[in-house]
């Protein structure tokens, strides 16, 4: 396809990391945008230095909402190679949520050669503790100046990088969970299987109930019953039984997370035996009081596992272990860490090496 333009800022000293990185919040120095039009096609591929870009206050995205993003990270590893994640699947995923929101599609081959170039270049931003790494945020949105309810014409894609740091800076600490049947984050057949903008603004009002409740994130039940667990905030759930390790089964509604796929793979590896299969908050509780339930955690590129401590739904309150992980996760944690910084053989071929 087209080849990638390279404007480079020019540094007049080191990359100088802050100390405390929040997530987000640092860029690097350049990031990737490429273009697309109905006459050409996706074109115009470059690497320039980070900044502002001009937009008419009629940009189609504003008003309708066609964007799509995707979320990855890059790590420096203790013998100092600089792998990514699964990249790949990110890209696949990208293209599946850019068909159902009438978004043309990329060439996923490229896309992953540029962001790769983008990362070479930006490699002295990768910080190199345990722990940190280097977020990779692409995007595509409608870029079309006028309105009008249809898809757009133009696009944009972009792929900015942020150095983040650890999600639990004090340690690998469970997480307070808010069960909610008042609001509603997808129903099948929607868009809650893809990472689409949309998707997260409809979340908000159930986080900010959460919150007032003093729970750090919701999970969120079925758009019809309000009856089986779906997912949460921006990680996928999992449930051990005694005799079995569960996630909610993949049916339209739920985003089809990377780590969600690794962690199913990893516990096959282990003989657990594991499943995919509708399961109702009624299951949860009742395995509680019966003493059937083990743990509950959480699976997502940004925290990698995130153990649940505490569950709320209605006037009932499970209560985990409130400040140990528990046994699965923590376990689970450091595998998949392990893995990404190329402390454990790379058994599965997951990670993409700069070369
Ligand atoms: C990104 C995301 C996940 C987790 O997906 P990963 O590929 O594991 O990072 C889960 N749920 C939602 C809603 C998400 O946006």
């Amino acid at each position: 396809m087209n080849d990638i333009s390279i404007e480079l800022v020019k540094r007049t000293s080191k990359v100088v990391l802050p100390d405390n990185l929040l997530f987000g919040r640092t860029f690097t120095d350049h990031y990737f945008e490429m273009d697309y039009s109905k006459e050409k096609g996706w074109h115009n591929a470059k690497i320039k230095p980070y900044s502002e870009f001009p937009v008419s206050p009629a940009t189609m995205v504003f008003h309708y909402g066609q964007a799509i993003f995707e979320g990855l990270k890059a790590y420096k590893q203790i013998d100092g190679k600089i792998a990514v994640f699964r990249p790949e699947k990110n890209f696949e995923r990208l293209n599946n949520s850019a068909e159902r929101m009438c978004i043309p599609k990329v060439d996923e081959k490229f896309i992953l050669k540029a962001m790769m170039e983008l990362i070479k270049i930006e490699q002295d931003w990768i910080p190199t503790k345990k722990g940190y790494s280097l977020y990779i945020r692409p995007f595509i949105f409608g870029s079309d100046p006028i309105l009008g309810v249809k898809p757009s014409d133009e696009y944009k894609l972009m792929i900015i990088l942020c150095p983040v740091g650890p999600y639990y800076p004090q340690g690998f600490k469970p997480v307070p969970i808010y069960v909610t049947d008042q609001f509603v984050r997808a129903a099948k057949k929607g868009i809650g299987e893809c990472k689409t903008a949309a998707n997260y603004a409809a979340s908000f009002a159930g986080q900010a109930e959460a919150k007032k409740e003093g729970y750090s994130q919701v999970l969120w039940l079925d758009g019809i019953e309000q009856k089986y667990l779906e997912e949460v905030g921006a990680m996928n759930i999992f449930v051990q039984f005694k005799d079995e390790v569960t996630t909610p089964m993949l049916n339209g509604s739920i985003l089809p997370g990377i780590t969600r796929l690794s962690c199913l793979q990893i516990l096959k590896g282990w003989n657990y035996n594991t499943t995919e299969r509708l399961i109702s908050i009624n299951e949860v509780i009742d395995s509680y009081k019966s003493g059937n339930l083990v743990e509950m955690f959480g699976t997502g590129t940004a925290a990698i596992i995130s153990s649940v401590g505490r569950l709320k739904f209605h006037d009932t309150i499970l209560q985990f272990n409130e400040d140990k992980a528990g046994e699965l996760s923590t376990k689970l944690y450091e595998e998949l860490t392990g893995i990404q910084f190329g402390e454990i053989e790379d058994r599965f071929g997951w990670m993409t090496y700069l070369d």
